[in-house]
């Protein structure tokens, strides 16, 4: 059965189908600029030419109707029709309490996903135009909703809560959610299954280190915390992203600055984290260790202060599960940088007994551990793949 996997936002679509039963990517692709002049698809179906067609798309239903031609086209498409596409897996950012696991769609879940619309306004209502535009053309086949959230509401209350007044929680469930779920749920796992081991027996620490970043405790088989909060904006430096900082920051800058809330939000989620610590020299991590090389004193600092922040998150969660079998690094960053994980784990990770292996740590793109056969604790490189993951749980809820 061939799942059609749909991550939807505000003006962009990334889109992969896959083959349920082997797990094969058959095609893949993104539309861009949906709703913006100068709009395009780019469409790669798996062994074959990428191909970019700049073409209007007022809304995300041209869109879908869009992926859904180059999916079934005479030459270059990879079905016949649309009846050899069983199911759609959407990503949903945001379930907050409401979802503890996937779903399939009706009406009941649209609406409960629009009641979560105002914890990620960004977000979930550009989730929700994905769900209807696919409603809309496909009306016959099955949906499931993937949430990011849905992986950690097995946290604690003790993890969750914050240092607020209780009401908050109470009235509008001001908690802490987590993000990147699928990412978290599928690295774990897939770390437990490389290592031969029962999931449910395991301690282990994901490193989710990419654009976004996050990182979490998986006890059991089971999310005890993670460092996103309410928004992704908590815990790691990320991106652009501020990560942790004094609450009150905000009212200082607010002040010295002349700005308002919003203002000091979008500067906190837009051009903070490394962009902004390394005086605006990049967001991306292989421009800041180049730089970092070179002897760039933001760079430097930027890097040391990342490195340093996800080690203090590993401490905290060694200490919230009372030791730790396995760490993982994954994302664009985790999974690609040994000059990072190297800094984390040489740096500050001795305690843990943690002994690099220098030569698996410069390998690319292999599920592979990276520490020694003596070392006292496991650590992992694992790719994450969230398209994969959300097909087989579109797979599971719909076969
Ligand atoms: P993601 O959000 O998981 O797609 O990760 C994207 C980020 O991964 C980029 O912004 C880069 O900072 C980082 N990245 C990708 N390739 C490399 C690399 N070879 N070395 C260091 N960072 C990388």
């Amino acid at each position: 059965m061939n799942i059609l996997v749909i991550n939807c936002g505000s003006s962009s679509l990334k889109f992969q189908l896959i083959d349920a039963e082997t797990e094969k990517m058959i095609a893949k692709g993104i539309c861009e600029r949906i709703g913006i002049e100068g709009s395009q698809i780019v469409y790669s179906p798996a062994g074959g030419e990428k191909e970019t067609n700049v073409t209007p798309m007022a809304n995300h239903t041209d869109a879908i109707r869009l992926v859904l031609e180059a999916l079934t086209n005479e030459k270059t498409g990879v079905v016949k029709s649309l009846d050899e596409i069983g199911a759609v897996g959407h990503r949903i950012v945001h379930g907050g309490e409401k979802f503890a696991s996937s779903t399939v769609i009706n009406d009941d879940v649209l609406k409960a996903i629009e009641e979560c619309n105002e914890l990620a306004p960004l977000h979930n209502p550009a989730n929700l135009i994905g769900i209807n535009a696919c409603k809309e053309l496909m009306p016959e086949t099955p949906m499931v909703a993937v949430f990011d959230t849905a992986f950690h509401q097995t946290m604690p209350e003790k993890a969750y809560l914050y240092g607020l007044p209780i009401s908050y929680y109470e009235k509008y469930k001001v908690r802490r959610y987590g993000f990147h779920g699928t990412s978290h749920s599928y690295v774990s796992k897939r770390a437990a299954e490389v290592l031969g081991k029962n999931y449910e027996d395991l301690k282990i620490i994901v490193c989710h280190l990419g654009n976004g970043a996050s990182i979490s405790a998986v006890k059991n088989g089971k999310c005890v915390d993670t460092s996103m909060g309410l928004t992704p904006l908590e815990g790691l430096i990320m991106g652009t992203r501020s990560g942790d900082i004094d609450p009150a920051i905000i009212e200082f800058i607010a002040h010295k600055e002349n700005k308002n809330i919003d203002e000091v939000m979008t500067i906190l989620n837009k051009k903070s984290g490394v962009y902004g610590m390394s005086n605006d020299l990049s967001s991306d991590f292989r421009d800041l260790e180049a730089a970092y090389l070179k002897g760039d004193k933001y760079a430097i600092a930027t890097m040391e202060t990342f490195a340093y922040k996800v080690a203090k998150y590993i401490g905290s969660y060694v200490a919230a599960m009372n030791g730790v079998d396995v760490i993982c690094f994954t994302a664009g960053v985790g999974e690609n940088s040994p000059f990072i994980r190297e800094k984390i784990l040489n740096n500050y990770l001795g305690y843990l007994g943690v002994k690099l292996d220098d030569a698996a740590n410069n390998k690319r793109g292999e599920d592979i551990a990276i520490s020694t056969a003596d070392s006292a604790t496991t650590v992992m490189v694992i790719p994450t793949n969230e398209e994969l993951a959300i097909a087989r749980e579109t797979y599971e809820l719909t076969k």
